[in-house]
């Protein structure tokens, strides 16, 4: 699993420990294919009956985060959502702030303006973090129905 490869050798190299909890973390946060809180993922931990504190999955997400496993998406400075990055291409996110709901898109043009800010400002890009906020459509109509 490659995944697990960069894991272990990222600790390694920064003297962590490759524990059996964070192994089991990794393994179930590689399932999800959709964005989800860690709260979620503690409960789902649990529910297949593995041990695992909740501080040890906010850590892990952390380490996962900090070697590109993981993607990490504000949402209010509270909240935050997770998703994989294995086998997935760069995107953005609009955010409702009403229900929660997660759209992601994908536009060729964003990827040129950043092209244009590298080029432009003798940039290096190592990440960037492009979320748009507000009221989804379902919100909008139920809004607009009071
Ligand atoms: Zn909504
Ligand atoms: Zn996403």
């Amino acid at each position: 699993m490659e995944a697990q490869k960069i894991f272990v050798d990222y600790l390694k190299q920064n003297d962590l420990k490759n524990t059996p909890e964070r192994m089991v973390i990794l393994q179930e946060v590689m399932k999800l294919d959709k964005h989800f809180e860690a709260e979620v993922l503690f409960e789902h931990i649990k529910s297949i009956n593995i041990k695992v504190s909740r501080a040890s999955i906010y850590r892990t997400l952390d380490l996962l985060v900090q070697c590109d496993l993981v993607n990490r998406i504000n949402f209010d400075n509270t909240c935050f959502y997770y998703e994989t990055t294995m086998n997935k291409s760069s995107h953005d996110h609009f955010i409702c702030t009403e229900c929660g709901k997660i759209i992601e898109f994908y536009y060729s043009e964003i990827e040129k303006i950043h092209k244009n800010i590298t080029d432009k400002f003798e940039l290096d890009i190592s990440e960037y973090s492009h979320q748009i906020y507000g009221k989804c459509k379902d919100c909008k109509q139920k809004k607009s129905l009071k």
